[in-house]
């Protein structure tokens, strides 16, 4: 799931997988549903 942070105003997204934080909303989800911190793609 993507999370929300509020920091120095602005509100951040978090993907609750690696950590990562985005600007914009539709990046973090984008980004999640790529994030597979079990199984990394590169490695297979
Ligand atoms: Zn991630």
């Amino acid at each position: 799931m993507v999370a929300t942070t509020e920091k120095d105003g602005a509100t951040w997204y978090r993907c609750e997988e690696c950590g990562m934080l985005f600007d914009v909303e539709s990046d973090a989800e984008a980004h999640e549903e790529n994030c597979d911190t079990d199984s990394p793609s590169y490695l297979q």
